[in-house]
């Protein structure tokens, strides 16, 4: 089990849940844009917000953005010690920095006292695309080993201060190289794991090979923190980070729908009756598999299966509830007692 740290108040490591975070893609320096697109991050279920603080103005902008939210916010910095002290003493609660990058160990030192005297932990971000020139010369051929090798080095500046409240990242734009990466790291490292794949790209392709390697990892049991990296809004790193938890059994907080490819035998339009399930019943209620499937054949087993199902016919289905049949009607009506019966088990 990793050692486990504290943002704030929301554990990170040692068997505490996995979290959701995101990072903001507003100007830092414009505190209320910021402060409404963490707001909008909240709402969507995300956690821990990350904010990139790239100069004083915007270290500045943290005192009045932490002011305004509900989950604690990481500063992102890069090279510049001044900043990541100036972003802790403005309210961060946990800091994202290579100390390799920051230059001498007098300015690591600093940093390090600053954040052990706020009780702020420090995530260690390797990336593919920003790695030193040593380590891919020690590694020529072996980018994982090379990305590793970087991660230890800077784990090794926060030891040598005293410093153990770290957390570790290594991506990449390729999904294989992130997990191989981080594999190692899970078993060299007891410190907790923020696992992502980065540089995804936007849309489907995105979020394909965000699930893969995520979920690669998380279902070896490696991982204390999600974020899922897309071009463009934010609020969609958070929706699809859930539907990741949620498919590999991470974390059940929402409703799951089975519903079936549909095929030849099917008789009703299964996508909008999917839909509109999806669109009825709670998503803030906890966890509730549904099953919605096409005909007979699979139909009640699935739906049997499931909390609550429904297996169609022609005109007309089956609702079974904890695997008893319960009811049997018009498509509609059907559909319409499914999703009343459902939002009443989810709240009861
Ligand atoms: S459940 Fe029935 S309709 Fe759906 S894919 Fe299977 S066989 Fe086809």
């Amino acid at each position: 089990m990793t050692r486990q740290v504290f943002i704030d108040s929301v554990p990170m490591g040692g068997g505490a849940p996995v979290t959701i975070q995101s990072m903001t893609n507003t100007d830092t320096r414009d505190a209320a844009a910021t402060v409404a697109q963490i707001h909008r991050l909240e709402a969507a279920g995300c956690e821990i917000v990350r904010s990139a603080i790239f100069d004083q103005n915007a270290a500045k902008a943290l005192r009045d953005i932490v002011d305004k939210i509900h989950i604690p916010l990481v500063a992102d910095v890069h090279f510049d010690y001044r900043l990541a002290i100036a972003a802790v003493e403005n309210g961060c609660k946990k800091l994202r920095i290579n100390p390799g990058n920051i230059g001498s160990a007098d300015r690591v030192k600093a940093v390090v006292d600053c954040c052990k005297m706020h009780h702020i932990p420090i995530r260690i971000g390797v990336n593919g695309g920003s790695l030193n020139k040593e380590n891919r010369a020690n590694h020529p051929d072996d980018p994982v080993e090379a990305m590793v090798e970087s991660a230890l080095d800077h784990v090794k500046l926060l030891e040598n201060q005293g410093f153990y409240d770290t957390v570790l990242s290594v991506k990449h734009s390729c999904v294989r190289y992130t997990v191989a990466a981080m594999r190692r790291l899970h078993e060299l490292t007891d410190y907790p794991l923020h696992v992502g794949v980065t540089e995804t790209g936007s849309g489907e392709a995105g979020l394909i090979k965000s699930a893969a390697g995520i979920g690669s990892l998380l279902m070896d049991g490696i991982g204390d923190t999600v974020r899922v990296s897309l071009t463009g809004d934010p609020v969609q790193e958070v929706l699809a980070a859930k539907k990741i938890l949620a498919a590999v059994g991470v974390r059940k907080n929402d409703v799951e729908i089975i519903s079936c490819p549909t095929c030849g035998r099917t008789r009703v339009d299964l996508l909008s009756i999917a839909d509109y399930v999806n669109e009825h019943v709670r998503h803030d209620a906890g966890y509730l598999k549904i099953a919605v499937m096409g005909c007979a054949v699979n139909g009640p087993g699935e739906a049997s299966d499931a909390d609550i199902g429904i297996a169609f016919g022609q005109g007309n289905g089956v609702l079974f509830r904890r695997g008893e049949k319960e009811a049997a009607g018009p498509t509609q009506e059907i559909l319409d007692r499914l999703v009343r019966e459902a939002n009443e088990m989810l709240t009861h």
